[in-house]
């Protein structure tokens, strides 16, 4: 298990690459994609902690797969998903739509659909003055989702929202994908120096066993093709590009 303090948001790595994400404030926590259960339940255990909420991005099975045990845990639990995956997510009990804005742990936390990935994926943006976005598997650090349900044209224009957002937004996805995705990138841009630059950061903070994310857009709109793609055209070139890559 892995911990990598930022702000109050503490991630643990899982499985192979998944990485939960806990928000923690004044001995509450939310838990942001939950693979499994083990660890979530060992530290708030450690830490004494309420378990308030439960933020779901979508409902592939390494992001809901701890949940149920959760809910065993901690019967009152609100798990916060996608008005429009009940079947697939069918222990949300709190079923959010777009532009939707809830309140939680005292933050407004405003609801972003983000398509191509699955047909329902959302994300979770707290608009503060360090604005934070949970964007489960649409954005990672040097790359984007496999578009398994949707189209390119959804997920460029997934890709576009988040553009849109701040500048300073911190951005919390769910994998560990980084240094794969860089050395991807640098296949296709060896001369690039901004990309270098990342990839031997991110091999000094691995060599410390650190996690490689959260990544803040202003720096990731550098480094990333997927988000410096001019048109869908690049897009759907990267994207198709990338599934072949092993
Ligand atoms: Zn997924």
């Amino acid at each position: 298990m892995e911990f990598n303090k930022a702000q109050n948001i503490i991630g643990i790595k899982v499985l192979s690459d998944n990485v939960i994400w806990l928000w923690e404030k004044d001995k509450s926590v939310v838990v942001i994609d939950p693979s499994v259960h083990e660890p979530v339940l060992k530290y708030i255990d450690e830490n004494n902690l309420y378990l308030k909420a439960i933020l779901q991005t979508h409902h592939h099975s390494d992001h809901i797969g701890g949940t149920k045990y959760l809910i065993e845990k901690w019967p009152n639990v609100k798990v916060i998903a996608s008005s429009k995956d009940k079947k697939r997510i069918p222990f949300q009990n709190i079923s959010v739509e777009d532009g939707e804005i809830l309140n939680i742990l005292g933050e407004e936390v405003k609801i972003i659909e983000v398509l191509g990935h699955t047909s329902t994926h959302i994300a979770f943006f707290l608009n503060g003055k360090n604005p934070i976005l949970f964007i489960g598997d649409t954005l990672f650090s040097g790359g984007c989702g496999r578009i398994f349900e949707g189209t390119y044209q959804q997920m460029y224009s997934s890709l576009e929202r988040i553009k849109s957002l701040p500048k300073n937004t911190l951005i919390y996805c769910a994998h560990e994908y980084t240094k794969a995705n860089l050395l991807w990138a640098l296949n296709l841009k060896p001369e690039d120096q901004n990309i270098k630059n990342k990839l031997l950061h991110v091999e000094k903070k691995l060599s410390f066993n650190e996690l490689t994310i959260p990544f803040l857009l202003d720096e990731e709109m550098k480094i990333n093709l997927f988000l410096r793609a001019k048109n869908l055209e690049e897009f759907a070139f990267l994207r198709a590009n990338k599934d072949l890559w092993v």
